[in-house]
């Protein structure tokens, strides 16, 4: 199964991925993003977010 993951040494929180797909990524009290445990994950939408993303950190897991 796809899973996507966020590489937070690179994120600067900007909300684009959370905007773009907010049934996977949120911002979390603590100030940094979080990807939502699911049993299946959006493609097209975490392919959006992953394309808008302005540092290049989300990206797709094999797990
Ligand atoms: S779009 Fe990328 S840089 Fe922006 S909050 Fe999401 S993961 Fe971080």
């Amino acid at each position: 199964m796809k899973v996507p993951v966020v590489d937070l040494s690179e994120c600067s929180v900007c909300g684009t991925c959370v905007e773009v797909c907010p049934a996977v990524f949120r911002i979390t009290d603590a100030g940094y993003v979080a990807v939502a445990e699911l049993s299946a994950y959006p493609q097209e939408d975490v392919d959006l977010a992953i394309r808008y993303c302005p540092e290049d950190c989300i990206s797709w897991q094999e797990v």
